[in-house]
């Protein structure tokens, strides 16, 4: 079997770095072919001493320039480009095999869409992307024979838990339910008054996994869990009434399915990315990912509890925009990451996130339409919407 080319879009953050981990231990089977990152010229320049790409990829010319010069004085064959139409690009380059979607929010939406519409084999962390666009990227997947695997935990669980040809319909599989796991966060069990003065520092505290900033704010405020509905709701065609979320703070079960039959399947492993990591690049093979085995008796036990509506109102906002469908989902993303980022800036208490999320809901309409100019459109004006609630301070 020839090495397959692997594009990793957000190769510097969480996943992006489990990502060539995995790569790390299989180099007979994948090569790193082109590395993107923002704005970590130094993490990014080591990765191709490492890695040796053909490609990187940073924000502007200038960082461009920078990494250019390291990657020539040092000898390496890397090509330095720079912006988004090279990131576009680069997931869609006729080299490519497989591309590693891991771009937190919006920002990825376009060059992940760009590897759909070429035919790749999709990775798919960046959950935001289908959250906005869902429609229009499932049509992408489909349309041009596109192969999309998921790599966030649960819904990678899930898709292990379903049986290979799950497209023809999930009632049609005899599917009841989608379990849909969430750890409950950080702040599971903080008192409810002590959630006005929460940090950063505390949300970013994730209790068993470790993650990028912007994903561990989501699941402290449980919006990480609405979006991951979305998503799953996209992924498997899976109607909202049939996707249950279970607060199970172990992180041990990723997700399951029960069907009529009574039968429910999981998938469990330890919290670590690298497992549907490996899943989704060896598919429908499977590879060492690093992590140990998991030892049932050094668990112990697992838990399962509803989640707590009034503890986690971002989870049922996302059930709405759901329901209300059109660009809903893309307004309440684009709010949310507004939000977030307003968080880690200390300019907007941890409670003041949902309180914004729902204002800019209620305030922004949906349009019916999912072009991706429908979708770029709600998103433009649901943050325009959102920082000037900010600055009028009006859910602080
Ligand atoms: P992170 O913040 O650690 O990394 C983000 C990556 O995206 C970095 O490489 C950064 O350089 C790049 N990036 C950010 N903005 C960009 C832009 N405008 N243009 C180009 N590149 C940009 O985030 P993460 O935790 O690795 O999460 C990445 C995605 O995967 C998110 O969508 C998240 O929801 C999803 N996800 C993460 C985990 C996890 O365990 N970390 C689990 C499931 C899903
Ligand atoms: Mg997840």
């Amino acid at each position: 079997m020839s090495r397959q080319n692997i594009t990793i879009l957000g190769s510097t953050g969480s996943i992006g770095v489990s990502t060539l981990d995995v790569i790390r231990r299989h180099p007979e089977r994948y090569r790193a072919y082109a590395l993107c990152a923002h704005s970590q010229v130094d993490r990014l320049f080591a990765q191709c001493q490492e890695f040796h790409p053909a490609f990187a990829v940073v924000r502007d010319a200038e960082l461009a320039g920078d990494l250019a010069g390291r990657c020539r004085a040092a000898g390496l064959p890397t090509e330095v480009r720079h912006g988004v139409e090279a990131l576009a690009e680069l997931a869609a380059a006729a080299e490519v095999d497989a591309v590693m979607a891991a771009i937190v929010g919006a920002a990825g939406l376009e060059p992940t869409l760009a590897a759909a519409r070429a035919g790749k084999r999709v990775m798919l962390a960046n959950k935001e992307a289908l959250v906005m666009a869902g429609e229009l990227f499932m049509h992408a997947v489909r349309e041009n024979d596109a192969t999309l695997l998921p790599v966030d935990s649960e819904h990678n669980a899930i898709f292990q838990s379903l049986p290979a040809d799950f497209a023809r319909g999930l009632a049609a599989c005899g599917v009841r339910r989608i379990l849909l796991t969430a750890s409950g966060g950080p702040f599971r069990d903080t008192p409810l008054a002590d959630l006005r003065q929460v940090t950063p520092e505390q949300a970013c505290a994730h209790p068993n996994w470790v993650m990028g900033r912007k994903i561990s704010v989501d699941s402290a405020t449980m919006m990480n869990k609405g979006l991951e509905v979305i998503e799953a709701r996209w992924l498997f065609a899976a109607p909202p009434e049939m996707i249950q979320v279970v607060v199970h703070p172990q992180s041990v079960m990723h997700s399951a399915v029960q069907y009529a039959d009574g039968s429910l399947l999981a998938q469990l492993g330890n919290p670590d990315m690298r497992t549907p990591i490996a899943h989704a690049l060896a598919w429908p093979e499977r590879i060492d990912a690093g992590v140990a085995a998991l030892d049932l008796f050094a668990v112990g036990r697992l838990d399962f509890l509803p989640p707590a509506a009034e503890r986690f109102p971002c989870l049922q906002l996302a059930y709405d925009a759901l329901h209300a469908g059109g660009t809903a989902p893309a307004i309440l993303n684009a709010a949310n990451e507004v939000a977030v980022a307003a968080f880690l800036d200390r300019r907007l208490p941890f409670l003041g996130i949902a309180r914004l999320n729902e204002a800019v809901l209620q305030a922004v309409p949906a349009l019916a339409g999912d072009s991706l100019d429908d979708v770029l459109a709600a998103d433009a004006e649901a943050r325009r919407c959102a920082g000037e609630m900010l600055r009028q301070g009006s859910c602080a």
